[in-house]
C-alpha cells in the first residue's frame, strides 16, 4: 500500500498515570519491541503504524506524553485534535486505577467525546494484582467503555486494543 493511498489518519492519545506502560505500549505496537528501561525522548511527539480495517488503510498516530503527564499545559497541547484515546492503568498500581475517571474527564474537557477504551496493563503480574477483576469490570461498566487486559511485556492484546479503537472510530464516520 503506497502512502498516498491512505486517506484516514487517526490521532490516538495514550493517557494514564506515570509508569503504567504507556510509552512501552506505543513502542510495542509501532516498533514491535519491549525494553525494561526505555528512555523517554522529550520532543518525539508520536509514532505511527498503518493497519487495514474493513478494507480501509488507516494510519494511527500514537501520541506519547513522554513522562510529562503532570503538566497540564503540555498535556493539553498533546490532546488537541485527538480522535481516540487509551485510558491506561496498571494491575499493580492502585492509584493508577483510581485515576482513570479523572484522566477521562481531562481528555474530554479538551476534545469532547471521542472513542475510548480502558486498558489494564501488566497482566503478566496478575499474581501481585492490587485490583480485583470485578472492580475493573465495574468501572468499565460505569463509564460504558470496553475493557482490555494487556501485557505489553508478553505482547498480549496490544494489537486488539488499537484495532478496536480504530473500528469504533470508523463506525462514527
Ligand atoms: P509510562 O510512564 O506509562 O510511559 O510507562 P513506561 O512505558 O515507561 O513503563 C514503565 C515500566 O513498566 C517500564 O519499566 C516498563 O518496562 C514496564 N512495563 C510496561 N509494560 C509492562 C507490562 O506489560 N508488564 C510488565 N511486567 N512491565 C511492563
Amino acid at each position: 500500500m503506497r502512502e498516498e493511498e491512505v486517506e484516514i489518519a487517526i490521532k490516538v492519545v495514550v493517557v494514564g498515570n506515570g509508569a503504567v506502560g504507556k510509552s512501552s505500549m506505543i513502542q510495542r505496537y509501532c516498533k514491535g519491541i519491549f525494553t525494561k528501561d526505555y528512555k523517554k525522548t522529550i520532543g518525539v511527539d508520536f509514532l505511527e503504524r498503518q493497519i487495514e480495517v474493513n478494507n480501509e488503510e488507516v494510519r494511527l498516530m500514537l501520541w506519547d506524553t513522554a513522562g510529562q503527564e503532570e503538566f497540564d499545559a503540555i498535556t493539553k497541547a498533546y490532546y488537541r485534535g485527538a480522535q481516540a484515546c487509551v485510558l491506561a492503568f496498571s494491575v499493580v498500581d492502585r492509584d493508577s486505577f483510581e485515576a482513570i475517571e479523572s484522566w477521562k474527564r481531562k481528555v474530554e474537557a479538551e476534545v469532547g467525546e471521542i472513542s475510548m477504551v480502558i486498558v489494564q496493563n501488566k497482566i503478566d503480574m496478575i499474581d501481585e494484582a492490587l485490583i480485583q477483576p470485578e472492580e475493573a469490570e465495574a468501572l468499565a461498566k460505569k463509564l460504558r467503555l470496553r475493557f482490555y487486559n494487556t501485557s505489553v511485556k508478553e505482547n498480549i492484546n496490544v494489537d486488539e486494543v488499537f484495532r478496536y479503537l480504530t473500528e469504533k472510530y470508523l463506525e462514527k464516520l
